[in-house]
């Protein structure tokens, strides 16, 4: 079949929408129908180069539609169900996804920065030519294919715009606090960098009940939408001060957890000032794979816990329907995220927005 996408040529290029060919479904895949797909900082990091992916390819990984077809072995949906797509496919048992750790399953970690599936393959073509997939999931398109255990089912009654951005950022940020670092009630959470995850993150410690939560960013409009969305504090985070004003906070002794969703060497080094000893540290923000970070080796000794994490240590067939009922009991927040709605011809706008860090969230709207 034909579909339209929005295609990367070569770093630093412009996205072009062009007419694509989708190979017949194997056995393991679902070609969604998509309905609505997010922007996300990682997609911008392949435009600008400092997350290195075969080109061409077509880039996009919160993406939210409707199943239209399924490969004779898919059990876990059905034709009509709308799913959000997640990042994450994984074989259910390698090494890793025989221990809990589907974000390392050996395949996708083996086929996925090649941009291709998680059976290694390709199924979409210019002229001929192989177009690669992105994150397995390349959302920014009219259709995609993805390997089942990449579509997750979600309420019908949920909007695919609101839908999308499930499948990265806000899970992401609400995973971080809730399930890689399991923060209890009553702790105090400090979060750096409050973009679409960092909020995410004040919204996934408000869930929990934390007592404290303290956002911290550069920006003071962002540092007011952190207010929003459930924070109790805001600091400067470029004050020199910072982590001193988080002692401030925390009866002088720093933060229970601290969630860094800045993505720069600084927040990366007021992560580990700011939290207390016996304290836990997550990191969520890259920078370039080969830079080097430095830390106040002092910063690191406390018997702290530091830990990274892509994905908030999602399991989207758990996680994704739980969001889904919290946000329509009205406990998460997802309308206030998403900032700008656009169409596929309007994409490279929508990433140039984002480089220029406008906003929270632009979600294209495909249908
Ligand atoms: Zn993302
Ligand atoms: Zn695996």
């Amino acid at each position: 079949m034909k579909f339209e996408a929005a295609v990367l040529g070569k770093v630093g290029g412009r996205l072009e929408v062009q007419t694509l060919e989708m190979a017949p479904l194997e056995p393991g895949d679902v070609l969604v129908r998509l309905h609505a797909t997010g922007l996300c900082h990682t997609d911008l990091e392949v435009i600008q180069g400092s997350l290195a992916y075969p080109m061409p390819i077509v880039l996009g990984h919160e993406g939210a539609g409707v199943v239209e077809k399924v490969g004779k072995a898919v059990t876990a949906v059905k034709p009509g169900e709308h799913v959000v797509c997640s990042w994450n496919p994984h074989c259910g048992h390698c090494f890793y996804c025989e221990r809990g750790l589907p974000i390392l399953c050996e395949p996708h970690t083996r086929h996925q920065p090649r941009g291709r599936l998680l059976d290694g393959t390709i199924r979409m073509h210019r002229d001929g030519e192989p177009v690669h997939h992105f994150f397995e999931t390349s959302t920014h398109a009219r259709y995609t294919v993805l390997p089942e255990s990449g579509a997750i089912p979600v309420p019908p009654e949920l909007p695919f715009d609101r839908a999308c951005i499930i499948g990265c950022g806000v899970m992401t940020g609400i995973g971080a606090v809730v399930r890689k670092a399991r923060v209890e009630a009553g702790s105090s959470v400090a979060v750096i960098g409050a973009g679409a995850v960092g909020l995410n993150a004040i919204q996934g410690a408000r869930l929990v009940d934390a007592g404290r939560i303290i956002a911290l960013d550069v920006s003071a409009e962002r540092r007011s939408r952190a207010l929003a969305f459930g924070a109790t504090d805001a600091i400067d985070a470029a004050a020199p001060d910072a982590a001193e004003q988080v002692r401030g906070l925390t009866a002088g002794r720093g933060a229970d957890y601290v969630i860094e969703s800045a993505g720069h060497k600084s927040a990366f080094r007021l992560s580990v000032e700011a939290v207390r000893p016996g304290g836990q540290v997550v990191w969520l923000g890259k920078i370039n794979v080969d830079e080097e970070v430095p830390f106040r080796w002092g910063s690191l000794m406390g018997e702290k816990r530091i830990v990274r994490s892509s994905y908030g240590d999602a399991m989207p067939r758990r996680d994704f329907p739980w969001i889904a009922r919290e946000y329509m009991a009205g406990r998460v927040k997802l309308d206030e995220l998403i900032t700008r709605r656009i169409g596929l011809g309007e994409i490279n706008e929508g990433f140039d927005a984002l480089a220029r860090g406008e906003g929270i969230r632009t979600v294209v709207e495909l249908q």
